[in-house]
C-alpha cells in the first residue's frame, strides 16, 4: 500500500508503531487469551495495565504527587460540563478566556451552572489577520477564582505558548490538541485536560490531572459520572471505561518515552511547523492569518487566494494520499493537522503536493 499521511484534526494520526502492535496482539492481549476488545476492566491484568499507564503519562509530563491523573468519559466537551460543576461551591464566578472557536464553547456551557466573566483576548486585524493579547494584557476580574483557557484553538491554529500565571486566578486549561507535544510546567495549573483522539489515542478517554485541594465534593444534583472524588477514589472505573482508548494511550505514552520524551517530541514539532509555515510565507497563492507568535503547532490553517479552488485542492490531494486537510466549516479554507504522529516526511509531501498545485493552477 502506498504511504498515506493523515492530517485529519481528530480522531487522527497514530503512530505506526503503536498500530502494529494493536495488530499484533489483538488476538491475545498480555497473555489473557482474549483480545483487548474483550477484557474485563475489572480483570487484574488491565487494572496493573492501567496504574502503568498513569506512572507513565506521570513521567512524560513531570506530573508532581499532589496532582490526581483521572481517565474520564464525555470527551473534552464532558468537561466543559465538568470543570464548573466540580469547582462552584467554592468559586462562582470563573474568568472564561476567549480566543477562538473551542474556549468560547466551554464559556456557554460554564454559563449552565455559574456565572462567568466573558474575556475576550483575540482580535482580527484590518487585513484579517488574527492577532491574541499577551498574557500581561489579559483584562480578567480581581477575584480569587478560576480561570479557563484554551493554549491551542484547534478549528483556527492559534496557540498560546505562554503559561499564564496570576496570583489569584487557579489556571485551567483545555490541552486537547496541545498536549504532549511541548513541555509544559504542571504545577502552574490546578487543572489540565484533553480529550483523547489528538496526541493522546483513539477517542474515548478524557485525561484529566487535577490538583488535590481542587478534588471538591460538588452538589448533590451534579452527575456521579462527573464527580472528581468518586473518580478518583474508585481509580477511574466508577462505571466502565473506555477500555481500547485507554490501552492504546498506554502504548502511545510508552513511543514517547522510547522516543526521548517531550524534548525530542518538542523539537521534531517545531521542525515540522517551521518548514510548512515558512513555505507558507514565501507564497501569495496560500495565506495563513494567525498572528506569527500565535501560530499552532499542530493545526496549520491556510486559504487559498484563488479561494474557488478549496476543494479541488482537498479532492486532488487525497489522490496524492494525502487525507483529511479540509478546513473545519466555521472557517473554511484548509487545515493540516499535524500531531506528534505525523513525520516530517509527511510534512515535505504535502508542501511538495503545494508546490504542484500551485504551479498548475496559479
Ligand atoms: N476542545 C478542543 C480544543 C478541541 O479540539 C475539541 C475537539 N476537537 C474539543 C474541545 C471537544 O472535544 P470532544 O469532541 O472530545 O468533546
Amino acid at each position: 500500500m502506498a504511504i498515506v499521511y493523515n492530517f485529519n484534526p481528530g480522531p487522527s494520526i497514530l503512530p505506526k508503531v503503536v498500530l502494529s502492535e494493536i495488530k499484533k496482539n489483538f488476538f491475545n492481549w498480555n497473555n489473557s487469551q482474549s483480545s483487548i476488545l474483550e477484557i474485563s476492566h475489572r480483570s487484574q491484568k488491565f487494572i496493573e495495565y492501567t496504574f502503568q499507564v498513569e506512572q507513565d503519562l506521570r513521567s512524560i509530563l513531570n506530573i508532581p504527587k499532589n496532582y490526581h491523573v483521572l481517565f474520564c468519559h464525555g470527551g473534552a466537551r464532558g468537561q466543559f460540563s465538568a470543570i464548573p460543576l466540580n469547582l462552584k461551591r467554592k468559586f462562582t464566578q470563573p474568568d472564561y478566556i476567549h480566543s477562538g472557536y473551542w474556549s468560547l464553547c466551554a464559556f456557554q456551557e460554564a454559563k449552565k451552572y455559574c456565572v462567568p466573566t466573558y474575556v475576550s483576548v483575540r482580535k482580527v486585524l484590518q487585513d484579517k489577520t488574527i492577532f491574541i493579547e499577551p498574557v500581561k494584557k489579559w483584562n480578567i476580574s480581581t477575584n480569587y477564582t478560576y480561570l479557563h483557557y484554551c493554549p491551542n484553538e484547534t478549528i483556527e491554529g492559534i496557540e498560546i505558548f505562554e503559561e499564564p500565571i496570576f496570583d489569584n486566578k487557579i489556571i485551567v486549561g483545555d490541552f486537547s490538541s496541545t498536549i504532549l507535544s511541548r513541555k509544559i510546567n504542571v504545577e502552574k495549573y490546578g487543572i489540565i485536560y484533553a480529550c483523547s483522539q489528538k496526541n493522546i489515542g483513539p477517542a474515548g478517554i478524557t485525561v484529566v490531572i487535577v490538583r488535590d485541594d481542587l478534588l471538591m465534593q460538588p452538589n448533590i444534583q451534579s452527575p456521579s459520572i462527573l464527580n472528581y472524588q468518586l473518580l478518583m477514589k474508585s481509580n477511574s472505573m466508577f462505571n466502565t471505561p473506555s477500555v481500547f482508548s485507554w490501552y492504546v494511550a498506554g502504548l502511545v505514552f510508552k513511543w514517547i518515552k522510547n522516543l526521548g520524551g517531550l524534548s525530542v517530541i518538542e523539537k521534531n514539532n517545531k521542525k515540522k511547523a517551521k518548514l510548512l509555515y515558512q513555505y507558507l510565507s514565501s507564497t501569495d497563492f496560500y495565506k495563513n492569518y494567525v498572528i506569527s507568535s500565535h501560530q499552532s503547532r499542530m493545526n496549520v490553517t491556510f486559504h487559498l487566494t484563488k479561494n474557488e479552488l478549496t476543494n479541488l485542492f482537498v479532492d486532488t490531494a487525497e489522490k496524492y494520499k494525502l487525507l483529511g486537510l479540509k478546513g473545519h466549516s466555521l472557517v473554511g479554507g484548509i487545515r493540516a493537522s499535524i500531531y506528534n504522529a505525523m513525520p516530517i516526511k509527511g510534512i515535505y509531501c504535502l508542501i511538495n503536493f503545494m508546490k504542484y498545485f500551485e504551479e498548475k493552477f496559479r
